[in-house]
C-alpha cells in the first residue's frame, strides 16, 4: 500500500477540521474523512489511528491564526470560501520583540560563500531584509569564509550571492567579509586568554574528549594564563602544526549538553596545503564559526538574530563569550525547519554535481538554486510572499514544489502572453475546408489591451493542412468531433501512424459545446517556429510554436496553452524556453 504523503493528507484534514471548530480538531471526524478519502487505509487502521491522534495534537497546539496560515500556504484550494481567503490574503510579519530597546534594528544574513544560494536560504534572507525594512533599520551581508579547508569559499560564490540578493530584492546596506577581520578575532582571543576565560589546549582530541565527556578538565585548562599566552604566540608563530593546538572557551564543565562544554574557538589550518582564496597563506590560525559569528554580531551592532532553530546550541555557546566580555546578547528568533519535498538542498552535493558535470551549471533546472529558479521563471516576489506567509514561526513546515508554484502562478498568470506550442507535432489533414481562415486570438484572455495574434489556415484544393501534438492525436478515434481552438470543429476519420485525417464539421463554438467536443490547439503546417522547452528534470520537449512568438524577448515569461508557463531563455532561429510549472 502506498502510504507516502499520508501524513500530509491527515494534516490537511485536521487543519480544515480545526479551523471550522475554533482551532480544535477532533480525531474522530478527521479519521472518518480520511477513511472516506483513502478507504485502503482501513487495512492498517491501528497505525492510522495513532498517527491521526499525533497529528491532531500537533495541529491543536497551534493558534487558530497559525492553522489558517498553514492551510493558506499548503492547500490554498482547501479554503474554498472566498471570504476566508480574502481575510488571510497579503499577510504582514508579526512584530519583532523588544524593538524599543535599540536605537535601530540591525539584522544580518551570514552565508559561507562555499556555494551559490538556494531555496533553503530564502527564509533567513527575506525575513532579515523585511524586518530591517519594516523598522527602517539596516540589513547586513556578512560572508563567513573562515574555513579554507573543509568549507572552502570562493570569490565567484561571493559575486553570485550578491547577485542572488539583488535578484531577490534584498540588497544589503552593509557588507563584511570575515577573512578581512582575522586580526580582530585575534585581539578578542588574546583578551580571553589573558583573563583566563579561554585556554590553548594541546591535548590529543581523543584524550580531551574522554575528559570532557565526564565533566573533567583536561591538563591544559588550569595552567596559568601566561602559559596560554605563550602557547598562543607559538600557535601564531608556526610552532604547532595543524591539529596540535586549539583555543577553547571555558564553559561549565558539567553543562548538560556535552557538545557545549569547552567549545573550540580558533584552530590551526595548514594554509600551504589549503590556501585561503582571498588571503592565501597570510593567516594560519583561523576562528571557528561560533567565535567569529559571536564577536561580529556584537561589533556590527546586530540587534535581532533571525535564524533556524538548529542554531539554538550555537546560541548557548556564544552566550559564554557575551558573558565574558560583558556584552548583552541580541534578541534571537529561531524559526522551525522548512523542508521542500523533492528539492536537494545539500550544498556539498550541488557543488560536487556541478564540478563533476552531473549538472549543467549552477542554474541547472534540477537544482533549487535561485539561479535555477530564476531561469525557470519563478519570480522573486513569489518566494517573498511565500516566506512572509510562513514568517518566523517555530513550527516545522513541509512544502511541496506545487506550493511555491501556486504563489508564482498568481504573479505570472495575469502578465504572461499566451501562445500555441505544438510539441511532438503530427500532421492533421482536414478535408472540406472551402475557404482560407484567419483567426485572431488575444495574447491574454483577460487583457485585451495586450493585443492579438493571428493564425492563418489556407484552403489548398479544399484541404487544410495543420499540426497537432501527438499527445492529442493518440487519444483520437474515428467519429470523434474535436474543436480546434478558435478555428472550427472537425470530425476524425482515421488516425494513422504519422497523420490524422479528418473532415470539416462546423464552425461555431456552441456546436462544439453541444456535442461535448474536446478542445485542442493546433498550428498551420507551414507556420511554426522551432521551439525547445527544457523541463525541470532537464529533459527537452521539442516542437513548433506559432509565428507570433518571434516578437517575444529573452527573459519574458509566457504561457504555452495546454502546456504550462515557461521563461523564454533565448530567441533566434529557434526558441529555447525553460519550463516553470503548469
Ligand atoms: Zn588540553
Amino acid at each position: 500500500m502506498d502510504i507516502s504523503g499520508i501524513r500530509e493528507v491527515i494534516k490537511k484534514i485536521a487543519l480544515l477540521n480545526a479551523v471550522s471548530y475554533c482551532g480544535k480538531a477532533q480525531s474522530k471526524p478527521v479519521l472518518g474523512r480520511l477513511f472516506s478519502e483513502r478507504p485502503e487505509l482501513r487495512a492498517i487502521a491501528r497505525e492510522v489511528v495513532a498517527l491521526v491522534d499525533e497529528i491532531v495534537q500537533e495541529v491543536n497546539s497551534m493558534s487558530l491564526e497559525e492553522q489558517r496560515d498553514f492551510l493558506k500556504i499548503l492547500w490554498p484550494e482547501a479554503l474554498a470560501r472566498d471570504k476566508e481567503k480574502e481575510r488571510i490574503e497579503e499577510k504582514s510579519l508579526p512584530p519583532l520583540p523588544n524593538v524599543e530597546k535599540y536605537k535601530r534594528v540591525v539584522t544580518r544574513f551570514a552565508p559561507n560563500p562555499d556555494c551559490v544560494l538556494h531555496l533553503g536560504s530564502a527564509r533567513a534572507i527575506i525575513l532579515c531584509y523585511e524586518y530591517a525594512k519594516m523598522y527602517n533599520g539596516r540589513f547586513i551581508l556578512r560572508f563567513e569564509d573562515t574555513d579554507p579547508r573543509l568549507k572552502r569559499s570562493s570569490i565567484q560564490f561571493m559575486d553570485l550571492i550578491r547577485e542572488d540578493l539583488e535578484w531577490l530584492g534584498c540588497p544589503p546596506d552593509e557588507e563584511y567579509i570575515q577573512s578581512d577581520r582575522v586580526e580582530i578575532y585575534y585581539k578578542y582571543a588574546e583578551k580571553l586568554l589573558e583573563e583566563g576565560y579561554a585556554y590553548v589546549c594541546t591535548c590529543k582530541p581523543g584524550v580531551f574528549h574522554k575528559r570532557v565527556i565526564v565533566g573533567e578538565p583536561c591538563p591544559c585548562r588550569d595552567l596559568p594564563s601566561e602559559e596560554h599566552l605563550h602557547r598562543w604566540e607559538a600557535m601564531l608563530g608556526g610552532v604547532y602544526a595543524e591539529g596540535e593546538a586549539v583555543v577553547r572557551i571555558k564553559t561549565d564543565l558539567k553543562h548538560p549538553n556535552p557538545a557545549i562544554r569547552e567549545w573550540p574557538a580558533l584552530r590551526i589550518i595548514d594554509v600551504r596545503k589549503h590556501p585561503h582564496p582571498r588571503v592565501g597563506s597570510k593567516y594560519r590560525v583561523w576562528p571557528l564559526y561560533n567565535f567569529a559569528c559571536g564577536i561580529d554580531d556584537h561589533l556590527m551592532g546586530v540587534t535581532h538574530i533571525i535564524r533556524g532553530k538548529e542554531h539554538l546550541t550555537n546560541q548557548e555557546r556564544q552566550k559564554y563569550l557575551y558573558r565574558y566580555f560583558g556584552w548583552e546578547y541580541p534578541e534571537a528568533i529561531h524559526y522551525g525547519r522548512l523542508k521542500i519535498i523533492g528539492a536537494s538542498l545539500s550544498k556539498s552535493k550541488i557543488v560536487r554535481g556541478v564540478r563533476e558535470g552531473l549538472y549543467a551549471g549552477w542554474d541547472d533546472p534540477r537544482l533549487a538554486t535561485f539561479l535555477a529558479l530564476r531561469r525557470r521563471g519563478i519570480r522573486p516576489e513569489a518566494i517573498r510572499r511565500l516566506i512572509i506567509d510562513i514568517g518566523p514561526r517555530p513550527a516545522d513546515i513541509t512544502l511541496s514544489w506545487e506550493n511555491l508554484y501556486a504563489y508564482n502562478r498568481k504573479i505570472i498568470d495575469p502578465i504572461a502572453n499566451r501562445y500555441f506550442f505544438v510539441w511532438r507535432p503530427m500532421k492533421l489533414i482536414v478535408k472540406g475546408v472551402r475557404k482560407d481562415f484567419a483567426v485572431s486570438i488575444p495574447l491574454h484572455p483577460n487583457n485585451p489591451e495586450k493585443g492579438m495574434r493571428t493564425l492563418y489556415v489556407k484552403s489548398e484544393g479544399g484541404v487544410g493542412n495543420l499540426l497537432i501534438t501527438s499527445q492529442d492525436a493518440e487519444k483520437l478515434s474515428p467519429g470523434d468531433i474535436v474543436r480546434l481552438m478558435e478555428l472550427f470543429n472537425v470530425k476524425i476519420e482515421s488516425v494513422e501512424k504519422h497523420q490524422v485525417i479528418s473532415s470539416f464539421h462546423s464552425e461555431s463554438y456552441n456546436e462544439a459545446k453541444r456535442l461535448n467536443a474536446s478542445l485542442i490547439h493546433w498550428l498551420p503546417e507551414d507556420g511554426g517556429v522551432p521551439c525547445s522547452v527544457v523541463m525541470p528534470d532537464n529533459s527537452i520537449v521539442s516542437g513548433l510554436a506559432e509565428v507570433s512568438i518571434k516578437s517575444v524577448s529573452a527573459d519574458e515569461i509566457i504561457q504555452f496553452e495546454r502546456f504550462g508557463f515557461a521563461r523564454v531563455d533565448s530567441v533566434g532561429e529557434k526558441i529555447v524556453a525553460f519550463f516553470a510549472h503548469r
